[in-house]
């Protein structure tokens, strides 16, 4: 007997004691695994005629022995993949909830069974479970035995080793049986019920009609008598084969994309979904198409409620849509039919027109995944215009969550679907601190307004509390709030909406002054000219230039810059590690603001006049307040000593 790993122990003692009262979902899971075992096998046989089988589903009860088998066709598994598959959760959909669990109270895993969690859910209704496999190319038979938490057994036998039960299934075809002996029945819980052929029947309609392989009720199993050459037996083993070729499938057979829109509940799709892509919530939205055109083909995609967890730890995931070509799995993630932009969304893709001399590295480079590509990107970007157009609330919803992936895409490759993605684009704006669209705000700003304002910081409250933002806003524009660090990237490659060039409130643009200010400007730059130039000799190197500003309302100074980069992108920049430390990332061209209106200001004056070694402590000490106050970098100890120095 071989113990189970610690943490797949851990998940089984779970499932065990699961108090969880949507125990049937076994049912659905084991399908699920025999019908992906079936397509990587139906896949196979395109070019190898040995993986050609009967393509099914066949499962019987024996109420007696309190068992139901559940037997497949598929791929089969030999001793290795019974070791790595089902003694140790490293899969999908039961890795996925181990880390659910593992993050939430495991007392309200509740609603685990909503979810893909796999082969290890049949622990809910057994006792026992014996697995009978052969791989399709293999002669050699294996027998998985488990008892639950304590361990499992592998062992290789022969096929006259088998009770009649484990090996009726396993005939000319190879595949897996899966034979389960279920609990006794208790207080809690009737477990017979599934040894009744309406409540199977019921459990395949419920959750596996759409599985695209033939799901058989096997005439009951009453007796169990394994007498080699007994006449009895031949004749009830052939009643079964001939019960087993009339007896239509419980399943209607129709993927459940293929059938029509009307027909699917919204119910349907979310399990679907859910058990298809192991998430453990419904999705945000669904889009279900059919599309004619030089390509014809169907269709249905999910928006996860949540970016996903490998995602939100920047893995590198792998991506892509399943895809089907006339019924058959070719590919089990395919990136070529979704730009990288849009990995997070899930679902397939079904085409006949898909050449079928299946290759997957000849597929890979097929103009016809281009053209589904392109159709599929503007299908789904045109259903987030409707959802946008229609409801609001949940386009906000996919927004918060996806927004970031739809921004990049419209900055990406400089930009060259920056028109197709404008008008999806949300900010969060001063106006009624709520989400806008760049058409909203046109809207507002009225044809007078020359510029869209934005400004850059970690929240909206402290931007608005920033000197230059302030001034904006104090002259009644609206302001973009961007907290995202591709946010200003995206305002350079968009540079204008409706006409409107983007601005920085950072911008010696952002405020215009009025004729008389500016003249009043004018001259008081003049008289300060001695002034500014001895700030600017004393900060060479750390500033471009210093001018006078009454834009900063009554601080004394600030920063701006002038050029490209800016000092949010400044900041941006000098955040991302650099490969080559020697290469210093670009600096704004920085340019010092002085308020002139600042008592300040009447200091330096006066110690340009009689102590330039203050005044040089006060050029430094307005510079590192400057930085400060734009969310620079600024060495405390050097300013504790300047300060101290100055005061
Ligand atoms: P998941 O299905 O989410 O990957 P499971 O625990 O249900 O996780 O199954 C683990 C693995 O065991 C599967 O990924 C598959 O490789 C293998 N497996 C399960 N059932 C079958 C089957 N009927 N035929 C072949 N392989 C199977």
């Amino acid at each position: 007997m071989k113990e189970f790993k610690s943490e797949s122990k851990r998940l089984l003692e779970l499932m065990i004691n699961s108090i969880y009262t949507n125990k049937e979902i076994f049912l659905r899971e084991l399908i699920s695994n025999s019908s992906d075992a079936l397509d990587k096998r139906k896949f196979l046989s395109l070019t190898n005629d040995k993986a050609s089988a009967d393509f099914e589903i066949v499962i019987s009860l024996d109420k007696d022995a309190r068992t139901i088998t559940i037997k497949d066709s598929g791929i089969g598994m030999d001793e290795s993949d019974l070791e790595e598959n089902l003694s140790t959760i490293a899969k999908s959909g039961t890795l996925a909830f181990k880390q659910k669990i593992a993050k939430e109270n495991p007392k309200d895993a509740g609603q685990i069974g909503q979810f893909g969690v796999g082969f290890y859910s049949a622990f809910m209704v057994a006792k026992k479970i014996e697995v009978v496999s052969k791989k399709f190319d293999s002669k050699e038979i294996f027998l998985w035995t488990s008892y639950g938490v304590d361990g499992y057994d592998i062992k290789k036998v022969s096929s006259t080793q088998l009770s009649e039960k484990q090996s009726l299934l396993l005939d000319k075809n190879g595949g897996i049986t899966i034979i389960l002996t279920l609990h006794d029945d208790d207080d809690d819980f009737r477990y017979s019920q599934f040894l009744n052929d309406d409540t199977i029947e019921e459990l395949v309609k419920k959750y596996s009609d759409y599985i695209r392989y033939p799901i058989r009720l096997e005439e009951t199993i009453e007796v169990e008598v394994v007498e080699k050459n007994s006449k009895e037996t031949k004749n009830s083993k052939k009643q079964k084969a001939k019960a087993n070729e009339t007896k239509p499938p419980l399943n209607s057979m129709i993927p459940i994309w293929k059938k029509p829109k009307s027909k699917v509940k919204e119910e349907e799709l979310n399990e679907f979904y859910m058990t298809e892509f192991s998430d453990f919530s419904p999705p945000l939205k669904h889009i279900f198409a059919s599309m004619e055109g030089t390509i014809s083909y169907n269709t249905l995609l999910f928006i996860p409620s949540k970016l996903s967890d490998e995602f939100m730890r920047g893995e590198k995931i792998s991506y892509g849509l399943k895809l089907y070509c006339e019924g058959v799995l070719v590919m089990e993630k395919c990136s070529d039919v979704l730009p990288e932009y849009l990995s997070f969304v899930k679902g397939l893709v079904d085409s006949s027109d898909l050449p079928l001399n299946i290759s997957r590295e000849i597929l890979q480079h097929t103009k016809h995944l281009k053209i589904i590509s392109r159709s599929l990107e503007k299908k789904i970007l045109d259903e987030f215009r409707k959802t946008l157009d229609n409801d609001r609330e949940l386009y906000e919803k996919i927004w918060r969550e996806f927004g970031t992936a739809l921004k990049f895409g419209s900055y990406e490759h400089f930009g060259v679907r920056k028109d197709s993605l404008k008008d999806l684009l949300l900010f969060n704006s001063s106006h009624e601190n709520k989400l806008t669209t760049l058409k909203e705000y046109v809207e507002r700003a009225g044809v007078s307004q020359e510029y869209i304002y934005y400004a850059v910081g970690e929240s909206a409250e402290k931007i608005k509390k920033s000197v230059h933002c302030g001034a904006v806003l104090e002259r009644g524009y609206e302001v973009l709030f961007l907290h995202d660090k591709i946010d200003e990237f995206v305002m350079k490659v968009l540079m204008e909406y409706g006409e409107k060039k983007f601005l920085p409130v950072t911008s010696p643009d952002a405020v215009e002054l009025s004729n008389d200010e500016k003249d009043e400007l004018l001259k008081e730059e003049d008289t300060a000219k001695e002034l500014l130039t001895f700030i600017k000799t004393h900060l060479k190197g750390k500033i471009f230039d210093v001018r006078l500003s009454t834009k900063i309302l009554d601080h004394a100074t600030s920063l701006t810059s002038e050029g490209e980069i800016t000092i949010e992108m400044e900041k941006v920049l000098g955040s991302v590690p650099s490969p080559n430390s020697k290469l210093q990332p670009p600096k704004a061209k920085k340019i010092l603001l002085i308020n002139p209106n600042h008592s300040v200001f009447q200091k330096m004056q006066q110690a340009l006049k009689d102590d330039h070694s203050l005044l040089r402590n006060y050029s430094d000490l307005l510079l590192s307040l400057a930085m400060l106050g734009v969310g620079l970098p600024v060495d405390g100890g050097e300013l504790s000593e300047l300060v101290q120095r100055t005061i």
